[in-house]
Order: C-alpha cells, then structure tokens, then sequence
C-alpha cells in the first residue's frame, strides 16, 4: 500500500500549472502572483521625518544649544530653503527632510520660545530621520511568483504603482456526491435517507484553496447515473467525488471513472480515516475519488486536493504548516495504518497542547468543527500524556 507522502508525490507530479491572468489589485487578494514584481520606485522616496519636531544638523546640537528657527515644513511640501549652521526648521512626521539637515530632534526634547529652541540633549547623524528607500530600493525584486497574495502584498503593491497584477487563474472544481442514500440541501431526508454534506464541505474546501467550485450534485449508485454527472463536468480542471470507492457491490465510482474514459494511477493510501482514494486523469485533468465518510472526505481532501490545488495555482508552499505539540492526554493510534487524528490546539505555558476532539469516528463530521489540526501518528503508536506529538495545522489558531 501507498504512503500518504508516495500518494501525494504521484499526484503532485501529474498536475500542471494553470494559466495565468491580469486582475485589478484588490481582486488579487488570496491569488497566487504569477510574475516577479520588480520595484520601480523608491519607498520612501526622500529622507523623512518620523516625528513631530525640528530639523536640524546633528553637530550643532548639545545639551544647552540654542538654535534659530528658520521656517517650517509639513508632509506633502518642500522645505523653502536649507538649514544652516546654528539653524533649526519646524518639521512635522513624514515632511521630507530638508537640504542641511540630517536628524529631527522631538518636539519634546526642546524648550521652544518664540524663533528659537533650546536642546536637551545632543541628536546623532540620522535621528528620527527615515532614509530613502529603507523600506524598498529601485530594482528590488520585492514579490516572487508563487506568492499567495494578502493584505500586505496587495498595499506593497499598491505602493508601486501597481493597479492590475499577473495571477494565476483559479481552477474550477466540479465536486459530485454519489450515493442513492443522499438527500441533497432543500429536500428533507426520507425514511432511509441520509443528508448530504460532502458536496458542500468539499465545494467549501476548494474554495478555501482559491478555486471555484462546481456543483455536480448527487447520483445514486448506478454506472450510468454516476458517468452522466462525471460528462457534465468536463469542463472543469479538476472532478472530486465522494463516496462509492471501497470494494462493496454498490462502489461504482472507479468503474464509471474508467468507462468515461478515464486512467486511474493509484486507489489504497495507507492512512486512517480514508484509506479507498482515487486519484486517475480523465481528458489531461486530474479526478479525484475520496471516501465517503464525511471525516474522511474532507481529511484525504486536505491532503491530497488542496495541495494539487495549490500547485496549479504555483503555490511556491503547497503543504500546510506542522508543529510539535504536547498531548494532552493518551493519543493512540492501533492498527497497521498511519492515523491523522482530530486535536485542538491550546496555548499553555510557550507550547501548544493538542487534546483529541473526542470520538474519531469517520462519520463525525462535528469533531472536524471542533479541530484545529490533524495529529500525525505512525501506526501501533501510543503518545502519552506530556509527550510530543506532530501536528498538522488547519486553520488560524487563536490564543
Ligand atoms: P461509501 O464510501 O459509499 O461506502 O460511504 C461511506 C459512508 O459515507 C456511508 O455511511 C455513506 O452514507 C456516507 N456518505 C456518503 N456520501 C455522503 C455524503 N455526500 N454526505 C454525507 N455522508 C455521506
Ligand atoms: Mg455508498
């Protein structure tokens, strides 16, 4: 059987990169750039001050220096003229530094009266001046492709000048649910029916990853049923179903994957929950067949979806952070099979403390509401209370 990290490699080696597209800049937020942005400015573009106070030049000053006060200067102007010896100029936060002048000396350091200060102290060559281009230098190559673009890369941006950028368009994700037990949202379950989730946590899932997702909707457990919906997405990048790949009479998936003409690549991973996945091409585009245990869907999703995703998008990183925790309590992991268990994550004392969510039943998708992260534990493993323990990250963790 597959390792999770041989799976993902073979899956990761068969997708290939989307092509690209020019957005306005706030559209960008949560893209991947797609070119290295270059800068063609210099930010700040002058030496400024970064306080209220005067202008001055740093020899002149000592404790006791009494200076004349010559003019003034706000941000958005130009000093009139430069300060000169045993001169100061009235300067205020972000005013461009004038000619003479090398240091700002607070407001609150001098005893102002009339067109003269008195200094406390001396000021160094440089004080409470911000130099240009000490946040960013002509040429610097400031964003590399492969970036996923938040607040700060978008106000980067925007400080170059830049109203439109290269990202990489996102991929359609044409998500199906099969079983003849679902009851989709809008129609209340039946006698033997059972409410459908996976279309909506996995069309979650890869929206979450950047992509726009695709309702293809629920078919029941018949070849035909399932390849209909399977044709209806072909205009999609890439297919995720759920449910319908174990070994049972009624898992059809694999056979109507292959009778719509598509070439499956592997099936078992060895891993709980989630074993049966699918991953096979169908017309040069990646499909996907996960469990169908709402847990497992969404677990084997998060490990093998969302980083294809992200590198069709040229995620430069297309894992998830880890780190190590300290369980809570016993985590065990019996069987043969590597486990990802569900854990909450609570900051204690410096380091994290993950505690299981409970029941790590595949059909508890509250356990997943619950989690921060998925513990790694290699199989017939018991971590004990204290003891360290690798943990996936899932989401933003709060304190
Ligand atoms: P299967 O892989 O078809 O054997 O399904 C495994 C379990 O997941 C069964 O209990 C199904 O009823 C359940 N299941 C399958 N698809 C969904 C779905 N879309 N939403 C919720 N549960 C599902
Ligand atoms: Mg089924």
């Amino acid at each position: 059987m597959l390792s999770v990290e041989e799976a993902l490699e073979q899956i990761l080696s068969r997708v290939r990169r989307l092509p690209t597209e020019r957005v306005v800049l706030l559209a960008a937020l949560g893209r991947v750039l797609a070119e290295p942005v270059r800068s063609t400015r210099v930010i700040p573009p002058w030496p400024n001050s970064s306080m209220d106070g005067y202008a001055v030049r740093a020899r002149d000053t000592r404790p006791g220096a009494t200076l004349a006060v010559i003019g003034r200067v706000v941000a958005g102007t130009l000093a009139e003229r430069a300060v000169g010896a045993g001169e100061a100029m009235r300067i205020f936060t972000g005013a461009p530094l004038p000619d003479g002048a090398d240091a700002v000396v607070p407001q609150e350091d001098v005893d102002a009266a009339g067109t003269q200060v008195t200094l406390r102290a001396a000021a160094e060559t440089g004080a409470y001046v911000r130099p240009a281009g000490e946040d960013v230098r002509h040429g610097d190559l400031v964003l590399e492709p492969g970036t996923l673009l938040g607040a700060a890369e978008i106000g980067l941006l925007a400080t170059l000048g830049r109203n439109q950028v290269e990202v990489s368009r996102r991929p359609r994700v044409a998500v199906l649910s099969t079983g003849s037990e679902l009851a989709d949202l809008g129609t209340e379950p039946g006698p033997a029916q059972i409410p459908n989730a996976n279309t909506y946590s996995l069309m979650a899932q890869a929206m979450e990853a950047g992509a726009i997702a695709i309702n293809l909707g629920v078919a029941p457990d018949r070849v035909d049923a399932i390849g209909e919906r399977i044709r209806r997405g072909r205009e999609a990048d890439v297919l995720v179903s759920s449910a319908g790949v174990s070994v049972g009479d009624l898992d059809l998936v694999r056979e109507a994957l292959v009778q719509a003409g598509a070439e499956l690549h592997l099936w078992k991973v060895n891993m709980r929950p989630g074993k049966p996945i699918t991953f096979g091409s169908l017309a040069n585009r990646p499909v996907f067949g996960l469990p169908g245990n709402p847990v497992s869907a969404m677990v084997t999703f998060e490990l093998f979806v969302r980083p294809a995703l992200l590198a069709m998008q040229g995620r430069r990183a297309t894992s998830r952070p880890r780190l190590r925790a300290v369980a809570a309590g016993e985590i065990v992991n019996r069987g043969s099979r590597r486990g990802y268990l569900r854990v909450s994550l609570h900051a204690r004392d410096a380091r994290w403390l993950a505690r299981l969510t409970g029941d790590q039943g595949s059909g508890i998708l509250r356990s997943m509401v619950i989690a921060d992260g998925l513990a790694v534990v290699e199989p017939d493993t018991k971590i004990g209370a204290g003891e360290d323990v690798e943990v996936i990250v899932l989401r933003d963790l709060s304190l």
